[in-house]
């Protein structure tokens, strides 16, 4: 597919609405060139008549042709001209595709918070969906999600202050590569990655207590922690026990609302190191089946098995553990409807706090995207779709809702929990509503002034090698805290 702009630049946006309609396409962009002997493209046009300008989108696809023109601003291009713009392509590509997306072209990845700003404006329920239906024609089906999670968040989001933070902690480690991975994340299978983790933990443990030292000095409240990955459970017992450690002595953690260890995935967890976690602090961790069918967790390349989803559950419940999540993902390669039905009803049985469901996203890093043709065939919105219905049936209410770029069917994640598990963490950082200060590789701290809603951002190096060889230059970033905090407080 060929995309022309022709008198403005409004590639993202564009882009991303293309997308929702044709997801796995490759495209080429051509700016003031109109395409010549392309069989598929869009001519996005912004150009001047005598009393303003004319907004025009044109399109051709497998043989068929549209094209829509509206007025546009008189004086400078502006977001408006690409908000019109995105709404005529995406009537035209709905037209020309036959596809209506759920979400409509609502393209940025939190929707809640739109419903909350919105709300926060005295926005009544009835007019935030007449915007959210004439501005993007979102589907009565996910306005109604939306407006359930915003209403689940609200008590969390008015608990919050400027001086209170949740703490990151990145271990990008896995005991191997699922194939839908795009993350960091190192298989500790090949020895290299392996023989990273000790000096990585070191290093992690520095940077947490040089992180609680800033805090202090700021006088920083911590809220909530967050260890997750990656596979936290992976680490060795006695290296999940000098982190906590490290984490105990350097806050005081008797005062925080959430301490969330993910233990991940099943096959990396031991009665000792959830002893471990349960001792030292923890009060939420995830056991993540993904799938309770070992057909499909074969596909995904994952090595364990349902059973072993479920004693890993049983064996927190009897540690123990009063809220526990469970993640999902649908259209997992060779999943079918029947078969993401099954994972639902079986975790539902098990009776966890909170069960989140995902939908499965294809990045160009991961194995799956050059194998396609793997994905889940069936519809992959009426997975989704029951498995929502399910929980809501069964009890669970959704309390944060995100979306991801290259999501199948451009569908959403969502977090369903049962009244009072909900996962402050999650809420905190799907709505940018708190600072999070992260500790790790690839971790990225996200500097948030709760009065405007403005945010800055500051990351540490991606990769756990240049974490630990690079770790003092990284440090000199973290500078960025206390200047953040001396302009807002
Ligand atoms: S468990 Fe998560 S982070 Fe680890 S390889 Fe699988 S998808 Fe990636």
């Amino acid at each position: 597919m060929v995309i022309a702009f022709i008198g403005n630049n409004f590639k993202y946006e564009i882009e991303a609405v293309t997308k929702l309609f044709l997801p796995l396409q490759n495209f080429e962009f051509l700016f003031e060139e109109i395409p010549e002997n392309a069989e598929n493209f869009c001519i996005i046009k912004r150009e001047k008549t005598e009393g303003g300008h004319i907004l025009s989108v044109e399109a051709a696809l497998n043989g068929e042709k549209r094209s829509i023109s509206e007025s546009g601003s008189e004086g400078a291009c502006d977001e408006k001209d690409e908000a019109i713009l995105c709404r005529i392509l995406y009537k035209i590509l709905n037209e020309l595709t036959g596809i209506t997306p759920p979400w409509g072209c609502l393209t940025g990845i939190r929707p809640v918070k739109k419903v909350n700003k919105l709300l926060d404006e005295g926005k009544t329920k009835a007019e935030i969906f007449g915007i959210l239906k004439e501005k993007y024609f979102v589907s009565d089906e996910k306005l109604e999600l939306a407006f359930m999670t915003a209403a689940a968040q609200s008590k969390a989001l008015k608990m919050l202050d400027k001086r209170s933070f949740s703490l990151y902690i990145s271990i990008p480690f896995c005991p191997s590569r699922c194939s839908y991975c795009s993350f960091v994340s190192h298989s500790i299978e090949k020895p290299e990655a392996k023989k990273l983790i000790v000096p990585y933990v070191d290093k992690l443990c520095e940077e947490i207590a040089e992180i609680a030292l800033i805090a202090r000095q700021l006088e920083l409240r911590l809220d909530t922690i967050y260890i997750g990955g990656g596979t936290p459970s992976v680490l060795p017992a006695e290296l999940i026990e000098k982190l906590m450690v490290s984490v105990k002595k350097s806050f005081d953690i008797s005062k925080i609302r959430e301490y969330n260890v993910e233990a991940g995935r099943p096959d990396t967890i031991t009665e000792k190191k959830l002893e471990i976690i349960r001792d030292l602090g923890a009060t939420r961790i995830s056991v993540n089946p993904q799938t309770m069918n070992d057909s499909v967790l074969a596909a995904i390349g994952r090595k364990h098995s349902a059973k072993d989803t479920e004693e890993a559950f049983f064996a927190a419940r009897k540690l123990g553990f009063r809220n526990i999540n469970m993640d999902t993902i649908a259209g997992l390669p060779t999943d079918t409807l029947k078969g993401f039905e099954h994972t639902i009803e079986t975790l539902c049985r098990l009776d966890p706090e909170s069960i989140t469901i995902h939908t499965l996203t294809v990045k160009r890093a991961s194995r799956l995207f050059s194998e396609k043709d793997k994905i889940a065939d069936n519809n992959i919105g009426e997975m989704v779709s029951c498995g929502q219905k399910k929980l809501l049936d069964t009890g669970y209410i959704p309390y944060y809702l995100y979306r991801q770029k290259n999501t199948v069917e451009n569908l959403e994640n969502v977090g369903f929990a049962k009244e009072g598990y909900e996962c402050l963490y999650n809420i905190y950082i799907m709505e940018e509503a708190q600072t999070i200060l992260a500790a790790g590789a690839a971790g990225s701290t996200k500097l948030v002034d709760t009065d405007t809603g403005k945010i800055e951002r500051l990351f540490n190096y991606k990769f756990p090698y240049e974490y630990i060889s690079r770790y003092e230059k990284m440090m000199e970033k973290k500078s960025g805290i206390s200047e953040f905090f001396s302009r807002i407080i």
